[in-house]
């Protein structure tokens, strides 16, 4: 989509360049900027100028992912990575209603900070217990939970001005079992429920929910649930929600029966 009343797009070289004008929208792969009007933004701060696409593993372990990282890169990166958590990344890229065309510009950053329930990279980053660090117009930063940053589907806790620099999941979790599910009311539908889960090498599990929650909804245990317990706190969560894809009650229920699936292939 055309977005006419853009005057100006700025090529961010240097965090100087992060200071938003008035009127002014950070772009990443614009995948989601131009494909909706935007009300108000008459110019674009362009983040590919930052080269933010880094894919290291630090010295401690841990993968830190620039925020420009694309989805389809990510998934590239997946299918050579030597971690037993390496098919999550694969699996959620295509949790993604979208061709490989748009995944390839996509970018983690991205779809992080647009942060929609179905967010499958919020749903990655909250099942590895990811951090993100955010770069402030004052100059500092803050590091904090991923699963942390969505306030409601489509809606953060960031400040327009906020820029997210990088993803850290770490490495004791890429080094975990996973295993994902997903529904969709339609056959090519944007995800209903998306329902992952880990389990670390000392046993202790996390099972998470988004998609069917407003905001990710991240259940703790120190060893494998009983399926009865986890049903129990899958049906009692909350920010169950009613809009086209879904209603509350039907995610409710797919999630209780898929999540059980994914702890049934943790089990094993
Ligand atoms: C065909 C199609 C299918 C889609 N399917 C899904 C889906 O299944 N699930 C889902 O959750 N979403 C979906 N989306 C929306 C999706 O979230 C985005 O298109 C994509 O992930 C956004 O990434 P992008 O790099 O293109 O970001 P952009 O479109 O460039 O930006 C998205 C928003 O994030 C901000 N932003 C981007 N990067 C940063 C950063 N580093 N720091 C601060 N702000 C930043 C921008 O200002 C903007 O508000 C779909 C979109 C399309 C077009």
């Amino acid at each position: 989509m055309d977005l006419t009343a853009v005057q100006a797009v700025r090529i961010a070289r240097s965090r100087a360049d992060l200071t938003l004008g008035p009127g002014e929208r950070y772009l990443a792969g614009g995948t989601w900027m131009f494909s909706d009007d935007q009300p108000g933004v008459t110019g674009l701060v362009d983040l590919s100028g930052l080269r933010w696409d880094e894919l290291d593993v630090t010295t401690a372990g841990d993968l830190r992912i620039g925020a420009m990282t694309t989805i389809g890169g990510l998934e590239r990166w997946a299918t050579t990575a030597p971690y037993p958590a390496a098919p999550l990344f694969t699996q959620s890229a295509e949790s993604l209603l979208a061709s490989f065309k748009v995944r390839a510009a996509a970018t983690v950053g991205g779809n992080i900070v647009r942060s929609y329930a179905a967010s499958s990279m919020v749903a990655l980053a909250a099942t590895l217990d990811a951090t993100a660090t955010i770069w402030h117009a004052d100059g500092t930063d803050s590091v904090v939970p991923v699963a942390s940053l969505p306030t409601g589907n489509g809606t953060t806790s960031l400040a327009p001005t906020d820029v997210l620099r990088d993803v850290v999941v770490p490495g004791a979790a890429l080094g975990a079992l996973t295993a994902s599910r997903r529904i969709a009311l339609a056959q090519h539908g944007r995800s209903g429920a998306l329902l992952t889960g880990r389990r670390d090498l000392e046993g202790a599990c996390t099972f998470v929910i988004t998609a069917a929650t407003l905001i990710p909804t991240v259940l703790r245990y120190p060893s494998l649930p009983e399926a009865k317990r986890l049903e129990a706190d899958v049906r009692g969560a909350t920010g169950y929600y009613t809009d086209p894809l879904g209603s509350a009650d039907w995610r409710r229920q797919v999630s209780a029966v898929l999540l059980a699936e994914v702890r049934e292939e943790l089990a094993q």
